[in-house]
């Protein structure tokens, strides 16, 4: 469901550009709102949620799918944990669509889909692996690697049950917003795939803002 926000970017409390390819790996706190904002639009933020408490409990795709009844994440989604508590709630929406059932780009996945060849190329996964080797301080091992969500990107279930990568329904500007329901941390890999239309075949910037209400 679209729905549009009144806060505005002035008062956030953090603004931060993560570049094309780039990770964000932070804090957000009970009560605070993030905002994740596709600059030039057609963009893929993979991204995954932890209790900041213990990192051992993570977003849970299937939770969040069948306690919403829906494949799909928007507003009014609440973002479910491995152990089924409220981690996040979609409160605004302005693209519409978020897949939670792709996965992320890894180089394991790129050879699979694509060629042999693209092994060496750059992935989601590498960029979380990054993430977590330069902060240990948050306590996330390579375990904990989990089930992620893919803000911005299409990929409709298809009727014989298949999953298609499709042009993306985002456009500059667009943007989704999440109320964290506990102290969370967020790890977004901003999408580096270039074989796939999940971000145009051309990765851009993505920035994240966070209020305090
Ligand atoms: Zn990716």
């Amino acid at each position: 469901m679209l729905t549009s926000s009144s806060r505005q970017p002035e008062n956030a409390c953090l603004r931060q550009v993560i570049d094309a390819g780039d990770y964000y790996l932070g804090a957000v706190k009970a009560g605070q709102t993030l905002r994740i904002l596709d600059l030039e639009g057609n963009q893929a933020a993979d991204t995954l949620f932890y209790s900041a408490a213990d990192p051992a409990e993570h977003y849970s795709a299937t939770d969040t799918i069948r306690e919403q009844g829906n494949l799909y994440l928007t507003t009014g989604s609440v973002l479910r944990s491995n152990e089924n508590n409220p981690m996040l709630e979609i409160v605004a929406d302005t693209c519409g669509r978020h897949d939670t059932i792709g996965g992320a780009c890894a180089t394991e996945s790129n050879t699979v889909r694509y060629d042999l060849e693209k092994r060496c190329m750059h992935a989601c996964r590498d960029s979380w692996m990054l993430a977590i080797a330069e902060h240990p301080e948050f306590g996330i091992g390579k375990r904990d690697i989990s089930h992620n969500i893919n803000f911005f990107m299409n990929v409709p279930v298809t009727v014989s049950g298949g999953l298609t990568f499709e042009d993306g329904i985002s456009a500059p500007g667009k943007y989704v917003e999440l109320t964290a329901k506990m102290d969370v941390l967020v790890l977004i890999s901003n999408c580096p795939q270039l074989n796939n239309p999940c971000n145009g075949y051309n990765p851009t910037p993505v920035e994240i803002l966070v209020w305090d209400n």
